[in-house]
């Protein structure tokens, strides 16, 4: 079922064109920004940017405003990225005679997040346009979400006023709520040996390759039980054959939704790389750094029960889901904004074979039109004597 009319599916369908043809690959998404507080700026909303730009190496800060519907607070913060993930140089985006959008050429679209961008800039348009009133709303739209949730991260605490946010970003059918995600851990450690001719002297060298190889046997990798993995991804050191390598490379993470287990793993995978070290008689620098934390936000929670309620006032059955990676919505749980992540239409993201159909579009922009409607009943502050709850 789609919800939207002829008029604003050839919006939805200009919007997300004009955003996927723009690149924004993280750290420069100037462009993109620039568009979207031009937009805003013509329905007379004045949007803020923060220094998160200059802060993190990357040309733009995360824009913010409070789009004004009648009535005082906002109610809910609606929020998505502005960066993509690489490769982001030749897409073109086009939309097919089966009504979905693909990238013409072999790198990815873009519906993360621009799906979300589209849907949350035509909302705007259709309310600002209705002239009835509305519940007031804030927008945020963050930089270098993709490297880290380096963006948010980056925004201030009291930038937002609203008691709860929805993200739109996760992948997968509009209809998708997700009240649970990881903490993931990144591991770095570098070995530091001692070079030699593999062939004249190798009794002089200590090979840091043989360590790292050691550390990695050692660990438990993959998935470990139902809510926690761990992984070796990049591993890089020597230079020739002949030569003992001096210097190996060794980068990881491991995440999971219980933070005491997470602890356990991945302190057993330093213990790993420091026995090995030992063992091998080579120097080690190693270190831990916790990208997000993990979130749960129950059923009974304010911000769960209105997804639930506004994907059911489309017609479609809500979906819990647990997430296997980290948003924005990991960064703003954690500082006590309750925050769900809800399914944005898109798929098989970051890959050249991601798409979108202008029907979850419509849907998507349906969907938030329904949470603005909603969120007065669910955001927890005391209605005036008389109102309708
Ligand atoms: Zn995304």
């Amino acid at each position: 079922m789609t919800t939207l009319g002829a008029a604003s599916r050839a919006r939805l369908t200009d919007l997300f064109l004009m955003l996927t043809r723009i690149q924004s690959p993280s750290g420069n998404e100037r462009q993109v920004a620039d568009a979207v507080t031009a937009l805003l700026g013509e329905l007379g909303i004045d949007v803020y940017e923060d220094g998160a730009g200059p802060a993190t190496g990357g040309d733009t800060g995360n824009l913010w405003c409070t789009v004004k519907g009648g009535d005082g607070e906002p109610h809910l913060a609606l929020g998505a990225h502005m960066d993509t993930v690489m490769p982001t140089d030749s897409i073109d985006p086009v939309l097919g005679d089966d009504g979905v959008f693909r990238n013409s050429r072999s790198t990815i679209l873009g519906s993360d997040d621009k799906a979300a961008l589209a849907a949350l800039l035509h909302a705007t348009e259709l309310l600002k346009a209705s002239g009835q009133p509305f519940p007031t709303y804030e927008l945020f739209f963050t930089v270098s979400e993709e490297v880290g949730l380096v963006g948010v991260k980056h925004m201030a605490a009291d930038a937002l006023a609203s008691p709860i946010a929805a993200v739109l970003d996760s992948s997968g059918p509009v209809g998708g709520v997700v009240s649970k995600a990881p903490s993931m851990r990144t591991l770095r450690a570098t070995f530091n040996g001692q070079a030699a001719h593999a062939g004249l002297e190798p009794e002089r060298g200590r090979s840091a390759i043989q360590a790292a190889a050691r550390a990695i046997e050692a660990m438990q990798l993959g998935r470990l039980d139902s809510e926690t993995s761990a992984n070796i991804g990049i591993i890089s050191g020597g230079v020739a054959t002949n030569i003992v390598p001096e210097r190996c490379v060794i980068e990881g993470e491991c995440r999971g939704h219980d933070e005491e287990k997470l602890a356990g793993v991945a302190a057993a995978m330093v213990d790993a790389v420091q026995e090995a070290a030992a063992h091998t008689g080579v120097d080690l620098d190693v270190s831990l750094v916790t990208e997000f934390p993990a979130f749960t936000l129950t059923r009974r929670s304010p911000a769960v029960r209105l997804a639930k309620a506004a994907v059911e006032a489309l017609g479609i059955r809500p979906r819990l889901m647990t997430a296997g990676g980290g948003s924005d919505a990991n960064i703003l749980n954690a500082r006590g904004l309750p925050t769900i992540n809800l399914a944005a239409g898109m798929m098989l993201v970051h890959s050249p074979d991601e798409y979108v159909s202008l029907d979850e579009l419509d849907r998507l922009c349906s969907l938030v039109l329904s949470l603005i409607r909603l969120a007065p009943q669910f955001d927890g502050r005391l209605k005036p004597v008389g109102s309708p709850s």
